[in-house]
């Protein structure tokens, strides 16, 4: 018999709900449990998408919807999650998780009526869908949620918000922790149990809130030995029938070790008891890549995990931390505190642009231009910010964008079979290796070739967890995701044995990909520094990379992470790095060429020394007749050096100062220039000269013939410019006693006036001097310095 659910609290609003969503877009919160994301559904009419932003949740709902429908999971409703579906043409209602909403826009946004569910979440691709749908709704809109606040969603959606009221009974919280105690993962199983040891004489089934797949497996094992209870594990690896436990009566006390998913997605009934552990697993992004990361939840959080214990009765709730720890007060949205890569590739990929969007919280210009930046690099982007095909295949993956890349370059390569084991070991985004487990034997270790990447692959590949010390579980994924990226590559299932890695081939792949992922070692103070000519970065302490013989000069990095040494400060470390000669960054053309020194101008020959040089370093030298931009910046050293029209270069230099220094009073007002006349202010005399040597189309030494030095020099500014010059910054300046010399620093904006006759002792007053406008002022007198002005 289906069971009913007429009683829920929502009941209240099916008139209203039903009604109005035909009107306009339907902002819905009640508390947690009252029939919101099991019942709504049911209500609409037509097709129906529910985005749902918990795998868990996803296919927990789609399957109790099912049952109070009386169908088959899969027939009228379905789910789409990551990596699993059930739904076929005739599905009516189907739940998706947000990231194959976005995935799959077009066809969802076509369906009747959409419902955002659990909006208060706020997670990234939830606040770019929510953002989508406003731009260009067609059918009915819902957004659903227990904590929201449903008047300023309704206004952002330009709609109604519609409130139903819950029961909720007294909680009591009593905490374990001592002294200031944060929630922490030391001996959680143990405390846990501790705990529940507490709770063994209070009424209901306990709920208890635990940070990840991993805790809940140690704490269950911990569980192992007690009698008369049934425990039950719930988080999103399991199947749908091993989920399903948590919801059926069971004659013996209910113990659920439940991750976050029970917090708000998913009510389990009957609670009297919540523990909770106060952790969080919360993803984190780092250049693109999410990292799953371990946090304290938020006060607001722990109200909610106490309220599931007040559904049916009075409850209790045991924390694990103390009263007096200070939990942060709220949640702050995805959108202000991570990485935006993601949010702009996918408004490109549904056809539109993060500035045309309206967000309920504003992103900042700053992280969306970081973002955008990151995209293009990526080559995801076009310059008018369209997405290119390159972006659309990294899309269409279900992987961090830097990943997708390098097997989108490998697939170019013919390297895919390797870029594919080493991705699907990074995309777990947790490490393999156990940090303290070593292998059985010495000659077991997976690590011995100095190569992060070489031992995640080989650990993919013939690893077995207990001889190798790796993680079961992240294995388990990492094997997982390697299936599944096969089958969407077109490669063979089954594998052939005996492949070889091909390391040079994948290194190289990974700096075609993304050029930062090359980094050249720095030493500084005993210690090494990686550079790709951003942010230096350290390698990982259990790193392979450790072990080469000789400290490699570069490496390509393949993962990095962001680690936090306190609540502000964080550094990057390289957690996956492969060590590689200097020649293989020159053959993939990493750093620029250019001129070191010239060697010879004869003949009408020239001969230079090139040097190509990524992140500061030289990777090669060269000797080459240059032509193009490097004959042209060979020219300009010889210039520079007095050695090529000689005559050109005093009068040039002077000139450009006086352009300069002309184009900043115009800045101020005193001055108006004659268009095209002035170059920027900045413009160097080298800059000039390369600039000059193109605009006439220099190309090699051949050219040289027809030119003559008048054609290099910089011409000489109008007389009243001049005129204005002269009396705003004149070349000497005298007061009553003595005479000085006037030097201008542009680059720092500073003026010296060198004594050269007259009365040393005394300082020259400001007043005696020209204005000298927006530069500091110092006297050298020959005997000593004295500022007028900072
Ligand atoms: P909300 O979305 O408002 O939080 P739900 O629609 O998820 O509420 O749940 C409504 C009620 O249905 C709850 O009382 C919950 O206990 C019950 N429920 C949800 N899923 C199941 C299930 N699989 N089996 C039995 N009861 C369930
Ligand atoms: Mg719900």
């Amino acid at each position: 018999m289906p069971p009913s659910d007429e009683s829920l609290p929502i009941e209240a609003l099916r008139e209203q709900v039903c009604h109005q969503l035909t009107q306009q877009p339907v902002v819905i919160t009640a508390p947690t449990g009252s029939g919101k994301s099991t019942q709504v559904p049911r209500w609409c009419a037509g097709q129906v998408v529910v985005v749902e932003p918990r795998r868990v949740a996803c296919k927990t709902l789609a399957a109790r919807v099912a049952e109070l429908e009386g169908c088959e999971i899969g027939s009228e409703v379905g789910f789409h999650v990551r990596d699993h579906h059930l739904a076929s043409d005739a599905t009516r209602i189907l739940f998706v998780t947000p990231g194959i909403a976005l995935r799959r826009f077009a066809e969802l946004t076509a369906r009747d009526v959409v419902i955002v569910d659990e909006f208060h979440e706020r997670a990234l691709d939830v606040d770019l869908l929510l953002a989508l749908l406003v731009a260009q709704r067609q059918g009915q809109l819902a957004v659903m949620s227990a904590t929201l606040d449903g008047v300023a969603v309704a206004r952002y959606v330009e709609g109604i918000h519609l409130e139903a009221q819950g029961r909720q009974f007294p909680v009591a919280h009593r905490h374990l922790g001592s002294g200031a105690q944060l929630p922490d993962r030391d001996h959680l199983p143990e405390r846990v149990v501790a705990a529940l040891s507490q709770a063994a004489d209070l009424p209901g089934d306990v709920l208890v809130f635990l940070p990840g797949k991993a805790e809940i497996g140690a704490t269950a094992a911990a569980l192992s030995g007690w009698a008369d209870v049934e425990v039950i594990e719930l988080h999103g690896g399991l199947t749908l029938a091993e989920q399903s436990r948590a919801f059926r009566p069971c004659a013996l006390r209910k113990i659920v070790l439940s991750t976050n998913v029970a917090e708000t997605s998913v009510t389990v009934p009957g609670i009297g008891v919540v523990v909770d552990s106060g952790l969080v697993r919360r993803t984190r992004y780092h250049r693109g890549r999410g990292f799953l990361t371990l946090s304290a939840i938020a006060a607001d959080s722990a109200e909610q995990r106490a309220g599931r214990a007040g559904r049916t009765g009075p409850g209790v709730c045991l924390r694990l931390w103390s009263e007096a720890a200070r939990l942060e007060g709220a949640t702050p949205p995805e959108i202000r505190r991570e990485s935006l890569l993601p949010l702009v590739l996918g408004a490109a990929a549904c056809g539109e642009r993060v500035d045309d969007l309206r967000f309920l919280d504003e992103p900042t210009d700053y992280a969306v231009a970081a973002a955008k930046e990151e995209a293009g690099a990526l080559g995801a982007l076009d310059d008018c910010g369209r997405i290119t095909d390159t972006g659309r295949d990294l899309y269409g993956l279900p992987l961090d964008p830097p990943l997708g890349r390098l097997l989108v370059e490998a697939a170019k390569r013919d390297t895919l079979a390797d870029a594919i084991d080493l991705v699907s070991v990074l995309a777990v985004g947790r490490p393999l290796f156990e940090r303290r487990g070593a292998p059985v034997h010495p000659s077991d270790d997976l690590r011995v070739s100095a190569c992060d990447a070489t031992a995640n692959i080989r650990a993919l590949r013939e690893g077995k967890p207990r001889h190798h010390g790796l993680r079961p579980h992240a294995l388990e994924e990492a094997r997982s995701n390697a299936r599944r990226l096969r089958k969407a590559f077109g490669l063979p299932a089954k594998r052939d044995d005996d492949f070889e890695l091909d390391r040079e081939a994948l290194v190289r792949t990974a700096m075609a990909a993304d050029p930062r992922a090359a980094h050249v070692a720095r030493h500084r103070r005993g210690r090494t520094y990686w550079s790709n000519g951003g942010t230096e970065i350290e390698l990982a302490r259990d790193s392979a990379v450790h072990r080469a013989e000789h400290p490699p000069e570069a490496m390509v990095v393949f993962e990095t992470r962001a680690f936090a040494k306190d609540l502000r400060r964080t550094t990057v470390m390289a957690t996956c790095g492969s060590p590689v000669p200097l020649p293989w960054l020159v053959k993939e053309n990493l750093g620029k060429e250019r001129v070191a020194r010239v060697k010879r101008h004869r003949d009408g020959r020239l001969v230079a020394v090139v040097e190509r040089v990524f992140a500061r370093k030289v990777l090669v030298t060269r000797e080459s007749e240059p032509t193009g931009a490097l004959a042209r910046e060979a020219m300009a050293q010889l210039i520079l050096r007095g050695s090529l029209f000689t005559e050109v270069l005093a009068p040039t230099r002077e000139r450009i100062r006086d352009a300069t220094l002309a184009s900043r009073l115009a800045a101020w007002g005193k001055l108006e220039l004659p268009e095209g006349l002035v170059p920027p202010s900045g413009w160097t005399v080298e800059g000039w000269f390369l600039h000059r040597l193109a605009e006439l189309g220099v190309e090699g030494a051949d050219d040289l013939e027809l030119l003559s030095p008048g054609d290099v020099l910089f011409a000489e500014l109008p007389y009243e410019i001049r005129e204005v010059l002269d009396r705003e910054f004149p070349r000497e300046v005298s007061t009553a006693d003595a005479r000085y010399a006037v030097e201008i620093d542009l680059d720092e904006n500073e003026i010296m006036l060198r004594y050269v006759q007259g009365n040393r002792g005394r300082t020259p007053s400001l007043a005696s001097l020209p204005a000298f406008a927006g530069f500091s002022i110092r006297v050298d007198s020959g005997n000593g310095l004295a500022v007028l002005r900072r």
